[in-house]
C-alpha cells in the first residue's frame, strides 16, 4: 500500500509512540494528584504544553487541551458566543470551513446568532476586504480556517488578523491542517483562538488543543463540557496524559523539521504535478499556486471519473474529497464554493503526502495514474 492521504491523518512517528509508552505503563498516574507519580505526570503534560506554545509563539498557560479540532472548533465558537450572549451577535465565517466550524455556526444561527458565511474566490481564497465590508456594529467573531483540508490554500491570515483587531472583533482560526507545516506566530498574525490536531503532524488521534490569547485582549470562554474543572475551567475532564506526551513530542519534531520538510514536499508535489500533466496538458491545480500547504496537491482531471480511478489504483491511498465529505457521499461543497460544477468535481482528486513519502512511491503512483488516465480517456 503507498499512502498518499496525509491530509486525511499521519501515521504517529516512532518517537512519538515512544515518549507515550511509559504514561500508559510505568506512569499510569492522574495529573492532577498530588503525590510524586502525579507530579511527574504533571511536569509531562507542562513540558508538552510549553513545546506546543513554542510551534506557535504562544505561553505555555495559553494551551487548553481538548480531544482534537473537532473539540477545539466547537469550544472557541460555541465557548465564546455563549459568554457574548446578550451583547453583539454578529458572526462571520467562510463557506469552505470544516463541518466542526460550519455545524457550530449552524446551532448559533439556530439560537438566534446572525452568521455572515464569506464567499471565496476560484483559489479558495477569502478577500479580505469582503470581510472588512460585512463587518457591522453587532461583529464580534470571526472564523475563518488558516489552510483548507481539500485544496490547501492557505488564508492572507496576516491581513484578516489585521482587520479583526482594527474592529475589535475577535479571531479564531482552524489550523488543523496548517500547524507543522507552516510557520505561525499567533502575535503577529493577530490570532485569539486556533484549534490545533495532533494526528495531523505525526501525533495520536484524539488529542488536540484550543490556543486561548491570555492578554491584549484577554480571551474568556465559557465551556462546553463540565465537570472538575480542569484546563482552568475551560475543558474539564482527566488529562489524557500519554496523548497529550505524545502531541509535545510530534510538535518538537515537526518545529525542527519543518524548513527541510516543507523544501522536500514542495520538489515532490511539484514532480508529481508536472509529470500528469506531460501526459495529460488539460490537468489543473485546484487552489491556490503559491499560497498553498506544501504536501497538497488537488488536482482536476478531465474525462477521469475519481472514483474510478481510486478502484482501479487500489494500491494507493489518495481521495476523491475530504474523508468528511466522502463519508456523506455529497460532491465537495469547497470546489463547489470554488465555481467548480458536479461534473468537474468527479474528476477532482486529492492527494497529500508526508514524512514517508519516498521517491519511488511518487515515481510509481504517477506511473499508474497517467496509465489509466489514458485508458480513461480514450475510452471515453
Ligand atoms: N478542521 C480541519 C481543517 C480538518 O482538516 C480536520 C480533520 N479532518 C478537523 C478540523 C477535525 O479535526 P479532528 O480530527 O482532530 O477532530
Amino acid at each position: 500500500m503507498i499512502y498518499l492521504d496525509y491530509n486525511a491523518t499521519t501515521p504517529v512517528d516512532k518517537r512519538v509512540v515512544d515518549a507515550m509508552i511509559p504514561f500508559f505503563g510505568i506512569n499510569f498516574a492522574n495529573s492532577a494528584s498530588d503525590h510524586s507519580m502525579g507530579v511527574e505526570a504533571k511536569n509531562a503534560v507542562d513540558k508538552s504544553r510549553l513545546d506546543i506554545a513554542n510551534l506557535i509563539h504562544a505561553k505555555s498557560n495559553e494551551i487548553v487541551f481538548t480531544s482534537g479540532a473537532t473539540e477545539s472548533n466547537n469550544l472557541a465558537l460555541l465557548g465564546f458566543a455563549s459568554k457574548n450572549k446578550g451583547d453583539k451577535n454578529h458572526i462571520i465565517t467562510s463557506r469552505i470551513e470544516h463541518p466542526s466550524v460550519l455545524n457550530p455556526c449552524k446551532h448559533l444561527e439556530s439560537l438566534g446568532f446572525q452568521v455572515t458565511y464569506l464567499p471565496v474566490d476560484k483559489y479558495g481564497l477569502v478577500d479580505p476586504d469582503v470581510f472588512e465590508d460585512s463587518v457591522t456594529k453587532d461583529t464580534f467573531l470571526i472564523s475563518i480556517m488558516f489552510a483548507n483540508n481539500e485544496v490547501g490554500t492557505i488564508q492572507s491570515i496576516y491581513e484578516i488578523g489585521r482587520i479583526a483587531r482594527r474592529h475589535n472583533i475577535l479571531f479564531h482560526t482552524d489550523a488543523a491542517q496548517a500547524v507543522g507545516y507552516v510557520p505561525i506566530d499567533v502575535d503577529k498574525m493577530n490570532i485569539d483562538l486556533m484549534s490545533m490536531s495532533a494526528h495531523k503532524f505525526y501525533g495520536p488521534k484524539g488529542v488536540g488543543a484550543l490556543f486561548v490569547r491570555s492578554r491584549i485582549p484577554r480571551v474568556s470562554l465559557l465551556p462546553i463540557v463540565f465537570g472538575g474543572g480542569q484546563e482552568r475551567g475551560m475543558r474539564s475532564g482527566t488529562l489524557n496524559v500519554p496523548l497529550i506526551v505524545g502531541m509535545g513530542v510530534a510538535c518538537k519534531l515537526v518545529h525542527k523539521n519543518m524548513p527541510e520538510e516543507h523544501k522536500r514536499f514542495k520538489v515532490l508535489v511539484q514532480k508529481i504535478y508536472e509529470e500528469i500533466k506531460q501526459n495529460n496538458l488539460e490537468v489543473k491545480i485546484n487552489g491556490h499556486d503559491i499560497q498553498r500547504l506544501p504536501h497538497n496537491l488537488n488536482i482536476e482531471i478531465p474525462g477521469v471519473d475519481n472514483k474510478w480511478l481510486l478502484l482501479k489504483m487500489k494500491d494507493f491511498c489518495f481521495s476523491t474529497g475530504s474523508a468528511c465529505s466522502v463519508l456523506h457521499d455529497e460532491p465537495s461543497y469547497v470546489l463547489s464554493a470554488m465555481g467548480l460544477d458536479r461534473k468537474r468535481i468527479n474528476n477532482c482528486i486529492r492527494i497529500s503526502i508526508g514524512r514517508d513519502t519516498t521517491d519511488e512511491e511518487v515515481n510509481s503512483f504517477v506511473d499508474d495514474i497517467n496509465k489509466y488516465t489514458k485508458e480513461s480517456v480514450s475510452v471515453n
